[in-house]
């Protein structure tokens, strides 16, 4: 170790907690706590770089040489600091040469029974003039699944729409079949939905719960909120309908918890109220928010000033949610809640998300679209379930999105935990899936900031939390 050390700011980011110095390594997006000594190197480094002679003259008179040499090689080792010889690329892969299918989503009607103002749905139509997907096309969707991922240790099958219970006959039918076809595969087979509530009776949620279905119920908050965007074909508020179907469907839904999923747009910023509603007046187990910044019709998407009030108010709740996890109780915040498991696991994510990689959605078709966002857009697809996946354009879309080379993302603290962020938000923001998310970067990097700092508190003040709530969901 003669060579001169650097400090490759790149891979480190610092944060303060409570007086403590933590440093966050953003290659593994890992959290360690900097002691004196490793923060003494830090600061040596961070005024010139210096060989490991001169720092351990310069620190010791306070540290001993063996405990100055063991910190170095720690550092080197995390690539936090580098005597010059090539640093591992972060991104192993340069492109993607295969993907790991274990999801597809079945959008099995463009139509909807509601007309919220605010829908991007490109493909959405009224109940009349739906598009329904066919058995045969939704069978198909499920056999390339298992013929792409043979060696997948369980299959998700996600119900979209339009409003997905408004083609139930195929639902039901889907449902009987994967399970018989997943039985003779000997595998597991999960299933997803998220509905607008509005179809739901006793019976419907008696055999949703018989298969475990997970559902998300798109909810917007108190009446007053609700009401001014979620609509019926004929302009009336649904709030009242939603509420009386989800009284009923908490009350008898016993196999998996239920989240709601709220759609912020412009003029509704008030999280905590709408929080507070939908799980300690209704009983949802969570309430997730989309903030929507980029949608189809401008006049919704949250003004820039809006949009920060809106993080500035999800650390708020984010406040509450610590406050709670200090005591043992989870406030059921599924952002920050996600945040934290994303933190937790270290995960590092080459692509934003499973989009393409381990999902795909189809529309009425068969076509094959990124994700459910996608079905009825502009966008190119991927192939078709009765003809097969387009691999060589989807693997070009993936890699292209991979190579971060001359692009913002590249030296980002948080470029493996957001990577370039929502394909669909960058489509509705630039016309282009592949190009980053730049619009709210700082915003990002701040809940992130604030996101370590909640981790560190909970990790440090009540590790239990994160044992009986942050990893069990991660098996759900
Ligand atoms: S989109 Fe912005 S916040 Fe996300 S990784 Fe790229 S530069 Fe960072
Ligand atoms: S592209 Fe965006 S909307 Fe689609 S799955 Fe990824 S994060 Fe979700």
């Amino acid at each position: 170790m003669g060579a001169m050390l650097k400090l490759v700011e790149r891979n480190l980011h610092e944060v303060q907690v409570g007086g403590n110095r933590l440093l966050f390594h953003i290659p593994s997006s890992s959290l360690f706590a900097s002691d004196e000594l490793t923060g003494n190197v830090i600061d040596a480094l961070r005024q010139r770089d210096c060989s490991p002679a001169e720092l351990t003259r310069h620190l010791g008179s306070r540290f001993a040489a063996d405990d100055i040499g063991e910190t170095l090689r720690e550092l080197m080792a995390l690539e936090v600091i580098h005597d010059g010889s090539p640093l591992t690329p972060e991104i192993g892969l340069q492109r993607v040469a295969q993907t790991a299918l274990d999801t597809v989503v079945l959008n099995v009607n463009t139509g909807c029974n509601l007309a919220c103002t605010y829908c991007y749905k490109e493909d959405l139509t009224a109940p009349s003039a739906g598009k329904r997907m066919s058995a045969a096309t939704a069978e198909a969707s499920v056999e390339m699944l298992f013929a792409e991922s043979p060696a997948a240790p369980r299959y998700n099958i996600v119900f979209f729409g339009g409003e997905p219970l408004s083609n139930r006959p195929l639902i039901e039918h889907m449902v009987d079949w994967c399970e018989r076809r997943a039985r003779e595969l000997g595998k597991p087979v999960n299933f997803a939905m998220t509905t607008n509530a509005t179809l739901l009776n006793e019976d419907l949620v008696d055999w949703l719960d018989a298969h475990r279905f997970g559902l998300a119920i798109s909810i917007d908050g108190p009446q007053a909120v609700h009401d001014k965007n979620r609509l019926t074909i004929g302009g009336q508020g649904t709030y009242e309908v939603v509420r009386k179907k989800v009284d009923m469907l908490l009350a008898r839904y016993k196999s998996r918890p239920i989240g709601a999923r709220v759609t912020l747009t412009r003029g509704t910023t008030g999280i905590e109220a709408i929080w507070n509603h939908l799980v300690n007046d209704i009983g949802f187990a969570e309430a997730g928010f989309a903030p929507v910044t980029s949608g189809n019709v401008s006049a919704f998407n949250l003004t820039p000033e809006e949009t920060a009030t809106v993080f500035a108010n999800m650390k708020a709740l984010g406040q509450k949610y610590l406050a709670a996890a200090l005591e043992n109780r989870n406030i059921g915040f599924s952002n920050l809640h996600q945040l934290l498991g994303d933190l937790h696991e270290g995960n590092k994510k080459a692509l934003p998300c499973g989009a393409g990689l381990k999902m795909l959605a189809v529309d009425h078709q068969g076509e094959l679209n990124l994700c459910h966002r996608f079905t009825g857009s502009a966008v190119p697809t991927f192939g078709n379930v009765h003809h097969g996946v387009n691999k060589a354009a989807l693997h070009d879309f993936l890699s292209q999105r991979l190579n971060r080379a001359d692009t913002g993302c590249a030296a980002c603290r948080i470029r493996n935990l957001c990577s370039g962020g929502c394909y669909h938000e960058s489509y509705a923001r630039y016309g282009d899936p592949a190009h980053p998310t730049y619009h709210y970067c700082e915003l990002m990097r701040d809940w992130v900031d604030f996101g370590i700092a909640v981790y560190s508190r909970i990790m440090a003040e009540n590790p239990g939390f994160i044992d009986q709530y942050i990893t069990p969901r991660k098996g759900n």
